[in-house]
């Protein structure tokens, strides 16, 4: 894999989009059409505050492509959103749809805003104006939004009324990520972290650890982050740290998990309430069978993958991981899911969501998680087997497979 040195999201991103391409036997012209999104709108939002008066926020609505079918992923609220994360975010959407056989491209979109810092209906006429500025962009067979860091059901349903407002009919397909009585399937909220602890499941396989004797590490306690801190709770294993963006939490004998889910705000801050923190380097290199990054990007990078003490890292955020601590990590023999397969519960139970929403018709829980599990499993095995044949690390595989079937409909349509 070619050195980078560099953390930048997009570059890294398009270096293993074009290795895997090469790899499939695909030449310059399909790198060069899959290495950026078709399409980008970048929005100006007024938004009128609480005090009288309005702030312009900037937001972006990426498409990566659309050859499969209507683009799909979320959007983020950050303060740290930038137009080149948000193109690789909707690269790597591709890329989970791929993976997941899904009939959708990638999308993302995103708002540079702090929602901490802002009211409720600030919040409200934010996301509405956002769905006014890309609602041409948009819609339930074009491009498809869903929840993202920092986003919510309650965002959701906003975006989805101001969006039927607009199209002067209900389009609960219009989004995903819903209220369950807005249209929402039941275990969306929590399908990332359930997707996640069955890519723990199948990696804890092939290291022969049985999952009662696990101890993990989780970074970041927001949806994914908490949410899987409870199921492996559920599940018998002992979490020994997590963390949030002001410190973490460690105790090598089990934290106390409902204790803090029950103390967590909504955007999932927990340990200012603690005195004994540890920093965020401290946690991530913790003695650990499995280490799990679930808040943002660039967490493990050439300056920590040495250390890294975890004997898998499963990746429930987009982008913790950088090419060269890919490397390192692969080097080193520790077992990685990549993000492109670990995360994509989420846009699983999304696409459940949307099909459910186009039937009017509605499943039960068991059903969801019984699905999910069978494209999820599905998939790793499909990473797993080429990360073996082909001998490549499990990022390039995860790749190759969630690449191919976007290839292939472009070249099918007769673009490249
Ligand atoms: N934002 C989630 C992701 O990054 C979910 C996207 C979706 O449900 O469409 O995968």
């Amino acid at each position: 894999m070619t050195e980078t040195n560099n953390n930048d999201v997009l570059i890294s991103t398009q270096i293993v989009i074009e290795e895997a391409l090469r790899k499939l036997g695909y030449g310059d012209d399909m790198i060069e059409l899959l290495k950026e999104p078709i399409r980008i709108l970048t929005v100006r939002i007024p938004v009128r505050m609480d005090d009288g008066k309005t702030r312009v926020f900037v937001g972006y609505r990426a498409q990566h492509n659309d050859a499969v079918g209507p683009t799909k992923g979320g959007v983020r609220f950050h303060p740290g959103v930038n137009l080149d994360e948000v193109k690789a975010l909707s690269i790597w959407m591709t890329l989970k749809c791929g993976i997941a056989d899904l009939p959708y491209g990638g999308g993302k979109g995103g708002i540079i805003c702090d929602p901490r810092q802002m009211s409720f209906y600030e919040l409200e006429r934010l996301s509405r104006g956002y769905v006014r500025a890309i609602s041409q962009l948009v819609g339930p067979a074009k491009d498809i939004p869903a929840p993202d860091v920092m986003t919510n059901s309650q965002i959701m349903a906003w975006m989805m009324d101001e969006y039927s407002r607009i199209r002067e009919f209900d389009s609960p397909g219009f989004i995903t990520g819903k209220p369950i009585v807005l249209g929402g399937s039941l275990g969306r909220e929590s399908a990332t972290a359930r997707g996640v602890a069955l890519m723990i499941d199948e990696a804890l396989k092939m290291k022969n650890i049985p999952l009662a004797s696990a101890r993990v590490v989780i970074q970041g306690f927001g949806n994914a982050g908490s949410y899987l801190a409870k199921f492996m709770h559920e599940a018998g294993a002992k979490v020994i740290a997590i963390s949030d963006v002001n410190g973490a939490l460690y105790n090598e004998n089990g934290l106390d998990i409902e204790y803090l889910l029950d103390r967590r705000d909504s955007f999932g801050t927990v340990t200012n309430l603690f005195k004994n923190t540890i920093s965020n380097d401290e946690l991530l290199t913790l003695d650990c069978d499995i280490l799990v990054p679930a808040a943002i990007e660039n967490q493990i990078t050439i300056d920590n993958a040495d250390r890294i003490r975890a004997k898998i890292v499963v990746e429930a955020a987009n982008g913790p991981t950088t090419l060269e601590a890919t490397r390192i990590l692969t080097d080193r023999g520790i077992l990685l899911v990549p993000d492109v397969l670990a995360s994509s519960g989420g846009v699983i139970v999304s696409y459940f969501e949307w099909v459910q929403n186009n039937q009017g018709y509605y499943w039960s829980e068991e059903e969801v998680d019984t699905k999910l599990k069978d494209m999820m499993v599905r998939g790793f095995k499909q990473v797993y087997e080429l990360h073996t044949t082909r001998k490549v690390n499990m990022r390039l595989a995860a790749y190759m497979v969630g690449v191919r079937k976007v290839a292939e409909a472009s070249r099918l349509r007769g673009w490249v």
